[in-house]
């Protein structure tokens, strides 16, 4: 069942010119462009790109921060724009975010139990102190935390207890869907793969569906069923982790893939393997046709002619007319 519906979704920022006069239109940032892509109940969808791509725009869309310029983001089949004022509430509890800095997401003056009862106390305001607390103990044991530190303050914590507090606190409403914007990119390596197993565990056995975005496709190649990989604000591949990462058909996640940190037994280190030359180009003037084509290994002139449409290559679909015709590792 088809829980999330992005449709030809467009998110644009109006931005001013520097020196423009205050009478001038201002110009038009294109941080998302015509993106369509659903997420199924249960469902675990990796959202990859470089920085600036408008991962994080997509995911401010489909909580309903931020109005989509153009397009319409369906939940449960219902425009987002068009939910009528119950819905809405109960849209906003049914979708949680996990952010990225844990601790800077945290009030410092509010103990950890109490910033986990929060959204509780929005949602349900009914439930009684004892409730409230029975079920902050239940959800941080679920994330691996003693209900014994609900007392405690976040600045006790490490880097990873504070990102299983941002979790639980995402949890305790039994959302449907949870957005989770680069939720280790700020943790140490060490204890990235352990918050990454928990999330992918969590929303298996409670059957949430996972938004989970990160610049780094080797990050998401564990926890995804699909992969969607953006770049400038456009959806470049999208299709089931396992052939996506094996056999990429857009050479933009063939780059991706080769960005992936591979042990290199000869030169001794790990290969971070460069990443395509050159710079993103800017959202205020991307370039016309393919926007990857200005740094695409494989671009020929008809690149330029128009952007191209997300169609069928083997195993996933790849906004490419000249997609990468063998399976690259078979
Ligand atoms: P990502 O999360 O992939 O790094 P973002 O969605 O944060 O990408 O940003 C996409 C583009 O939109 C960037 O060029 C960014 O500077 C721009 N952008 C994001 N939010 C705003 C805003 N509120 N106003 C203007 N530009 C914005
Ligand atoms: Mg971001």
């Amino acid at each position: 069942m088809t829980l999330l519906r992005l449709e030809d979704l467009s998110v644009t920022f109006p931005v001013a010119r520097r020196g423009a006069w205050p009478w001038e239109a201002p110009d038009l940032l294109r941080a998302v462009t015509d993106v369509s892509l659903e997420v199924a109940a249960g469902e675990t969808l990796g959202l990859v790109g470089e920085s600036g791509s408008g991962k994080s725009t997509l995911a401010r869309a489909v909580i309903g921060t931020i109005p989509a310029s153009s397009g319409r983001v369906l939940w449960e089949g219902q425009d987002l724009a068009a939910l009528s004022a119950g819905r809405r509430r109960r849209h906003r509890a049914e979708v949680q975010m996990v952010f990225q800095d844990p601790l800077a997401a945290l009030n410092p003056r509010m103990t950890v139990g109490r910033a986990i009862a929060e959204p509780l106390q929005t949602h349900e305001p009914d439930a009684s102190r004892d409730e409230r607390r029975r079920r902050v103990g239940e959800v941080m044991e679920k994330v691996g935390l003693s209900p014994k530190l609900m007392d405690r303050y976040p600045h006790e914590f490490s880097g990873g207890q504070c990102q299983r507090v941002g979790i639980a606190r995402a949890l305790v409403l039994n959302p449907r869907l949870i957005v989770a914007d680069e939720p280790v990119s700020a943790l140490d390596v060490s204890v990235q793969a352990q918050v990454v197993n928990l999330m992918k565990r969590l929303v298996k056995d409670m059957g949430i569906s996972l938004i989970f975005i990160a610049h780094d496709l080797s990050v998401v190649r564990n926890v995804s069923d699909r992969i969607a990989v953006m770049y400038l604000g456009r959806l470049m591949e999208v299709g089931p982790a396992r052939p996506l990462i094996a056999a990429p058909a857009h050479p933009y996640t063939r780059a991706l893939v080769e960005a992936v940190p591979v042990p290199d037994p000869a030169r001794g280190a790990v290969r971070a393997a460069g990443l395509v030359e050159g710079d993103i180009p800017s959202p205020l003037s991307p370039p016309s046709g393919c926007v990857f084509r200005t740094r695409c290994p494989r671009a020929r002139p008809d690149c330029a002619d128009a952007p191209p449409a997300l169609r069928p290559v083997r195993e996933t679909e790849a906004a490419c007319i000249h997609p990468i015709a063998e399976a690259a590792h078979a």
